[in-house]
């Protein structure tokens, strides 16, 4: 082994893939799994945003929990060598990568433990780091009738993946994020040791990990916080000509008590056109329901707003409810569409527009996607500017906005870097195009997020991207502002070699 990294490390990799010796790479380590090659290694240089590419060393596919502490603990030997956890590739600019060094498929660790167990009155499921979101509400749900309770709209990212972000949807008004569910982690830190935490044993690793962006470990474990699952959902649309209308409401939704609101809030942006991506047919929940345009105010601007809404139900009819919960809000008179779907099809909705957009070749395209954090204080003015302006033709794709609440985030956890204000924002660009010459060219793109992002600097808004992606310390410095020194002394402390999650750029591996 040493022989052969020193060959990598000092050479050059070329070299060292000609001679494809990934047997001998896979004795050394002596993994239970396997070191990939062929084109599954290409996977690991590849992600759902299309646009970084990074041949790493090896792929590993670890098929135990050991198999993540020698590859931890092997890299720690040498000089350069870095370590990437690859959930599912769904990130946008490389976090996923490691190049030149050795990516981890956890993905074929997603079977190793699955586990509903009840502690003190609650329940809860323990899962393994690298398990699907969807696998985990199909796998709850043939076992229970329990389901975790914060997600995300699609359901195809790993469990590890998001904690290491937030994890965010219609649901983290009431609950907070997806970090703000989890009671226990199991991590191999960047110091190849296995430690699990919570919020009473080793709890600044557990914060440090949720939303630390991969740095201080690799989750191999987490323990996930369920409650009962509804049989059904009703799913409403409500169609808003006027943002101050539009925000009003999804403010008030997410601020009633628990017995007097929805169980989903989100919010879209789409443009006041025939648009069959961007405008009108982007709202009807079924191919029977039509937007009736005459219904729109003569003061409709290019662009309008759709809050969505959803309520849990079992078998009573819930329309007295929602007509209830609906007669208090302001939208278009007439504008709403409501479908009832099962539990599992609703949290599996996103699943459809995936399939369509493989079978197109969009999936597959370059995602320059945007997303950030914005205040409340700052959002109509953001709609001024960037919605109804910059925005105004659309992006291709869902223009996500709808509010969250900051005291459902854990104030210790790595996630919570945040605007200040009490409710704030989260803005999602999720930019769908035909590849280029079809479509728009990415570095056009790129140049209108660059845009956006100047224009909310200049106009001196409180917000933060979700997903940040920086190329220096300074701009990572900036972006965590008086939370960077806790970052950093945290990467001291647990991965001191700077060995894991190289593709984030925070930290260069040292010796
Ligand atoms: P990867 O992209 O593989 O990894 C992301 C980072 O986490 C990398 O730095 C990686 O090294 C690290 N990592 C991965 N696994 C582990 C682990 N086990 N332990 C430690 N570190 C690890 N986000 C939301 O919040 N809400 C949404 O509704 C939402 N919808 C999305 C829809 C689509 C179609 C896509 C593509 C993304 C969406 N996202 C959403 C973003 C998604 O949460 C992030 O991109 C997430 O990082 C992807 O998870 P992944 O499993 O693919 O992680």
């Amino acid at each position: 082994m040493i022989a052969y990294l020193e060959r990598f490390v000092q050479g050059n990799d070329a070299d060292i893939r000609e001679s494809s010796d990934i047997s001998t790479l896979s004795q050394a380590l002596e993994l239970d799994g396997t070191i990939d090659s062929g084109a599954s290694f290409s996977l690991a240089a590849k992600d759902f945003g299309g646009m970084v590419a990074h041949k790493p060393l090896a792929f590993i596919r670890p098929s135990t929990d050991d198999d993540v502490v020698r590859v931890v603990k092997e890299a720690a030997r040498w000089p350069r060598l870095t370590v990437a956890a690859r959930g599912n590739g769904h990130s946008i600019h490389g976090q996923a990568m490691a190049d030149a060094g050795l990516v981890v498929d956890m993905r074929s660790l997603s079977q190793t433990v699955f586990r509903i167990s009840k502690i003190g009155g609650a329940f809860f499921a323990d899962v393994s780091g690298g398990a699907l979101w969807e696998e985990v509400l199909l796998r709850c749900l043939s076992e229970s009738r329990l389901a975790p309770r914060s997600w995300t709209d699609y359901l195809g990212l790993t469990v590890g993946g998001t904690l290491s972000n937030a994890g965010v949807s219609g649901q983290s008004f009431r609950f907070g994020p997806q970090t703000s569910n989890v009671a226990e982690l199991e991590v191999v830190t960047g110091n190849g040791d296995v430690l699990v935490c919570s919020r009473s044993v080793n709890s600044d690793l557990f914060f440090g990990v949720l939303g630390g962006l991969g740095q201080f470990g690799i989750v191999t474990r987490a323990r996930i916080i369920l409650h009962q699952a509804p049989k059904k959902v009703r799913w409403i649309r409500l169609v808003y000509a006027d943002f101050a209308d539009f925000t009003h409401d999804a403010e008030f939704l997410i601020t009633r008590p628990e017995s007097d609101s929805f169980d989903y809030v989100e919010g879209f942006v789409f443009v006041n056109s025939d648009d069959p991506v961007n405008g009108w047919p982007s709202v009807p929940l079924a191919p029977d329901q039509l937007f009736d345009q005459s219904r729109l105010p003569r003061c409709a601007g290019s662009v309008l707003y759709c809050l969505e809404l959803a309520l849990h139900f079992n078998h009573a009819d819930p329309s007295s409810v929602v007509n209830k919960m609906i007669g208090q809000l302001g939208f278009v008179d007439g504008m709403r569409f409501e479908v009832d779907v099962s539990y599992v099809d609703f949290l599996l909705r996103v699943k459809r527009a995936e399939q369509q957009a493989m079978a197109n070749g969009i999936w597959d395209a370059p995602h320059p996607w945007l997303n950030l954090f914005i205040s409340k204080n700052d959002i109509i003015q953001f709609d001024q500017l960037v919605f109804k302006n910059i925005l105004k033709e659309g992006v291709g794709g869902p223009m996500l906005v709808y509010p969250l609440l900051r005291n459902k985030w854990d104030p210790e956890s790595s996630s919570v870097v945040l605007p200040k204000s009490e409710i704030f924002y989260l803005v999602a660009l999720l930019r769908s195009n035909p590849p280029y010459p079809a479509g728009p060219s990415v570095e056009s793109l790129v140049a209108q997020n660059q845009a956006l992002i100047e224009c909310c600097v200049r106009s001196g808004f409180d917000f933060k991207l979700y997903f940040p992606h920086y190329d220096s310390e300074e701009e990572w410095k900036r972006h965590f502002g008086n939370k960077w020194w806790k970052f950093a002394e945290r990467k001291g402390r647990y991965d001191p070699k700077a060995i894991l999650a190289p593709g984030q750029k925070i930290f260069k591996r040292g010796s």
